[in-house]
């Protein structure tokens, strides 16, 4: 069969080069960002956003020529962001930059304006209770105050290397003693909201710094009825200090998010059909949702695109795959990969034709790792695969065979659980978890699109080569080796179920 094979390489040439000539001649990847992130703007589930989002992509396959649809998996809370508003009013006016938290109450209409409070050094929980009362009428400051504004790249970069010692020792000096502080008052900083809530608080701020440049990481509130809002390190310092002075500052907090009851929750599933083998699988998976902090242009945006590119070019070049494959653009990842875990509870029969997934979520970068996940014989088919695509886009990738089970992460986890073959296309990090990973920086100037299409390209290719594969992926799992930590053999992760009903309690 030695024709054949010739054959076959010459028509995979032929096709990764259509792949990448497509790619770069005829890129999408900016229209689309911009009106995913720019346009339909942060997809956090329940919102009217993360719908728009579905709808839109459902739309962008449809001009694609792919079928897609959006497939029900379970309802969220409903809640829509809408405009905050934080101002120093006393004793001088500034405008503070600040954001309310996911699903945070709103203020009433006119906004709540009141003087502010940190949580005091009490000696025990029996002393805080007795300081409770205090917080009555009040904005309640529940942060640290951050010595230095500056990461310490920039420390490391100018300051005297005595002054960079001394800065660290005496912050980590300053973390344990805030952290000393939470624990005397008999509450956990996850938990402390609620009693100051119910203690008559009426707002909480905070700010959670996330170690870069005006980067705070925004996360869900955790209150029923008051609103609890992020101010940036320099303003709520700003506060902090005037407080501690006693220069009694009085803020106005407007935070106008709306409760839309009970909403459903979607995954986006496109779908090209397999000619000769329809019931075996190429999953391309990025999860579609997002905090809500910023665009959530890197997490997960970037890895939306990479796949609905990736899908509009094989469709250009391959409309015919041999395999099926399917885009899956997941929702609510953010919360525990409930959409892909729901999508694998629901559908046995795909995830047991699974040929090769591949997942991207962890930015902008270009992907320079890849992992067997702990299937034995991953090095086979997914180094075959990857010979295929062009060294300028492979050269950099740092491949681990057999590797260890992702036991979560992302949604590659949910299959790799159930034993399917799914991989990760881990990114170079450009900063993320610093400055865009769940913060409000997150946004499309912060899109290496250079990178971004180098990983459509090689997503496409890897999808192609996975389908068009003369073999059936083998499953068959590693031993696992010892845990370090714990001295004993590490298992495989097991399957979990996804949260069907959530966001009650967030
Ligand atoms: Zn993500």
């Amino acid at each position: 069969m030695l024709h054949g094979i010739i054959a076959f390489a010459q028509t995979t040439k032929d096709i990764v080069d259509k792949i990448v000539k497509e790619a770069n001649e005829n890129s999408q990847l900016e229209p689309l960002a911009h009106e995913l992130m720019d346009v339909i703007g942060p997809r956090l589930v329940g919102t009217p956003q993360m719908q728009k989002a579905h709808n839109w992509a459902v739309e962008k396959y449809a001009q694609w020529g792919i079928t897609a649809k959006n497939e029900k998996w379970g309802q969220w809370r409903g809640w829509e962001r809408g405009i905050t508003h934080v101002d120093l009013v006393s004793p001088r006016v500034v405008s503070l930059s600040g954001m309310q938290l996911a699903w945070s109450p709103s203020t009433p209409k006119k906004g709540i304006t009141a003087g502010m409070i940190i949580i005091p050094d009490v000696a025990d929980s029996l002393a805080f209770k007795k300081w409770l009362p205090n917080v009555k009428g009040k904005f309640v400051m529940v942060s640290m105050i951050q010595p230095t504004g500056r990461p310490d790249y920039n420390w490391e970069e100018f300051a005297t290397k005595e002054s960079f010692e001394k800065m660290k020792n005496d912050r980590d000096a300053q973390n344990d003693a805030w952290r000393e502080r939470i624990k005397k008052t008999g509450y956990t900083s996850r938990n402390i909201n609620g009693a100051l809530e119910k203690a008559g608080a009426i707002g909480i701020i905070q700010s959670r710094w996330s170690e870069g440049f005006g980067a705070n990481k925004i996360f869900s509130a955790n209150t029923t009825e008051i609103s609890v809002v992020d101010l940036s390190l320099e303003d709520y310092g700003l506060l902090y200090r005037m407080v501690e002075h006693g220069e009694q500052p009085i803020i106005k907090v407007m935070a106008e998010s709306k409760e839309l009851g009970t909403v459903p929750t979607f995954n986006t599933i496109a779908t090209i059909p397999g000619t000769e083998l329809p019931n075996e699988y190429i999953i391309l998976s990025a999860h579609f949702d997002s905090w809500d902090g910023a665009t959530g242009a890197t997490d997960n945006g970037t890895g939306t695109i990479t796949m609905m590119e990736a899908a509009r070019i094989l469709k250009k070049i391959y409309p015919n795959p041999k395999r099926t494959i399917i885009v899956g653009h997941w929702g609510s990842e953010e919360q525990g990969l409930n959409g892909s875990r729901a999508f694998v509870e629901d559908h046995p029969e795909i995830v047991e034709g699974v040929q090769a997934l591949f997942n991207q979520d962890n930015g902008t970068g270009r992907v320079v790792r890849i992992s067997g996940q702990g299937f034995l014989n991953a090095y086979d088919y997914m180094g075959s695969w990857l010979e295929a695509a062009p060294e300028s886009i492979t050269k950099e990738i740092e491949t681990t065979f057999p590797g260890t089970p992702g036991g979560g992460g992302s949604d590659y986890a949910s299959f790799v659980a159930e034993g399917a073959p799914a991989f990760s296309l881990s990114s170079l990090n450009w900063s993320y978890f610093n400055y865009t990973w769940h913060t409000n920086l997150d946004t499309y100037d912060k899109i290496v699109f250079d990178d971004v299409r180098n990983n459509a390209i090689l997503t496409a290719i890897l999808a192609y080569m996975a389908s068009e594969d003369p073999d059936r992926t083998s499953k068959e799992k590693s031993v696992l080796p010892m845990n370090p930590r714990t001295g004993e053999q590490m298992t495989w992760p097991a399957t979990r179920s996804p949260n069907r009903d959530g966001g009650k309690n967030e």
